[in-house]
C-alpha cells in the first residue's frame, strides 16, 4: 500500500474548489512515456497551473503500471528542481477510465491520488452501485482520494474506450447519482467526443477552407445539469481541438489523417463558465508529436538518434500545453491559489 502523500501528489478536491470559484479548468493529460510526462511537468511550471497526471488502462498496457507509478513520483521532484524555490505545483495522478472496481482499488493501493469509475457502459443502477462501492473504498484511505464518475455516453474511440454513438448526459438523473454515489466530479456527455475524428463529415459544415466545422455543443443540457448541481464538478473528457496545422503537417509529410475534427477552442471557454473545472486533452497531444516527429524524419533523413525528433517533439508538446494552460483552460498562474 502506498499513500499518495508520500510520493508529494495531492488529490483534486482543493484543485476543483478553486477552479470552479476562478471559473478556470484543470487540465487533465494523459501520459504513456517519458517524454510526454516531461512536456506536461514543464509547461505546467512554466504556466505556474494545477495539473492532473492521467493514466489510461491503454498507459498502463504499454508502460507497466509500476514503471508510470514511480515516473508520477519522479515528476514530482522533477518539478520541484524546476521550481527552483522549493516549491511544488499540486500534481495529482489520476486513472483515465477504469472500467471496474478492481483497477480503481489497485491505483488506489498504489499511490494515485484520483481515481475515474466510467461506468457508463452499464444501466444506471448498475452504474451506481458500482460506482459507491469504488468512492467508499476511496475515501475511507487514510488520505482522501477523490473519485470522478461518468454519467452518459461519448462516442468516439481511445485507447480501449470507444462508443458508436453518444448518449447524452439525462439532467433528470444527475442529482440522484451523485446523492448516492458520493463521487467528488461527474463526466458528462454533452457533444465532446474521444479520438481525432470526433465527427463525421455529414455532421458537421464546412468553411470557407473546406475545412469541417463540428456542431455545437448542448450548453442546453450543461445549464441544467448546473442548476441542479450548483458548484459541483462537472468534467469533460474528448476535449482535444484536433489543431488543423497539425493535421496538414501529418499530411503534407507522408500521413493519413482524413477528416480530422475536434472541439473549437472557444466552446471549451464556455463550458467553464458553467461549473466545467476538468478538461481531458490526449489527442491533441498525439497529433502535435507526430507532426514534428514525421516533419523532422523526412527532412532529415539521416538523422536516427531518438532524442533528435523526440526532443523536438517534446518542445513541441510542452508550448501546446502552455497554451492551453493560457488560453483555453485559464489555469496558468493558479498553482498557488
Ligand atoms: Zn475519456
Amino acid at each position: 500500500m502506498v499513500d499518495y502523500t508520500d510520493l508529494g501528489l495531492v488529490n483534486t478536491k482543493d484543485m476543483f474548489a478553486k477552479a470552479i470559484k476562478g471559473k478556470y479548468a484543470i487540465p487533465g493529460y494523459n501520459f504513456n512515456n517519458m517524454e510526454q510526462l516531461q512536456a506536461i511537468i514543464r509547461a505546467s511550471v512554466e504556466t505556474e497551473s494545477p495539473v492532473i497526471l492521467q493514466v489510461s488502462k491503454g498507459a498502463r498496457n504499454y508502460a507497466n503500471q509500476t514503471l508510470l507509478r514511480y515516473m508520477a513520483q519522479g515528476v514530482v521532484e522533477y518539478a520541484r528542481e524546476l521550481q527552483k524555490d522549493g516549491k511544488v505545483i499540486p500534481i495529482a495522478l489520476h486513472l483515465d477510465h477504469g472500467m471496474d472496481f478492481k483497477i480503481c482499488k489497485s491505483c488506489i493501493d498504489m499511490g494515485f491520488s484520483s481515481v475515474m469509475y466510467d461506468g457508463s457502459h452499464h444501466p444506471f443502477e448498475k452504474n451506481i452501485e458500482i460506482s459507491k462501492q469504488v468512492v467508499e473504498y476511496a475515501h475511507s484511505q487514510p488520505h482522501y482520494v477523490s473519485v470522478e464518475c461518468e454519467l452518459g455516453v461519448l462516442a468516439g474511440v481511445e485507447d480501449d474506450v470507444s462508443a458508436e454513438k453518444s448518449h447524452y448526459t439525462k439532467p433528470e438523473e444527475v442529482i440522484e447519482f451523485r446523492n448516492q454515489t458520493g463521487c467528488d466530479s461527474l463526466a458528462i456527455s454533452i457533444g465532446t467526443s474521444h479520438g481525432a475524428n470526433k465527427f463525421k463529415p455529414e455532421q458537421c459544415t464546412r468553411n470557407e477552407e473546406g475545412i469541417l466545422v463540428p456542431p455545437p455543443l448542448r450548453f442546453d443540457i450543461l445549464e441544467e445539469i448546473e442548476k441542479k448541481l450548483p458548484g459541483f464538478p462537472i468534467v469533460l473528457h474528448g476535449s482535444s481541438s484536433v489543431p488543423q496545422e497539425y493535421v496538414s503537417i501529418i499530411n503534407s509529410h507522408g500521413g493519413a489523417l482524413k477528416d480530422a475534427v475536434g472541439i473549437p477552442e472557444s466552446q471549451l471557454r464556455k463550458a467553464i463558465q458553467y461549473n466545467v473545472c476538468k478538461i481531458n486533452i490526449d489527442s491533441d497531444g498525439r497529433l502535435a508529436m507526430t507532426a514534428i516527429v514525421r516533419k523532422i524524419l523526412a527532412e532529415k533523413p539521416s538523422k536516427f538518434d531518438p532524442r533528435k525528433y523526440l526532443g523536438p517533439a517534446r518542445d513541441e508538446l510542452c508550448k501546446m500545453y502552455a497554451q492551453k494552460n493560457h488560453q483555453v483552460l485559464g489555469s496558468a498562474g493558479h498553482a498557488w491559489d
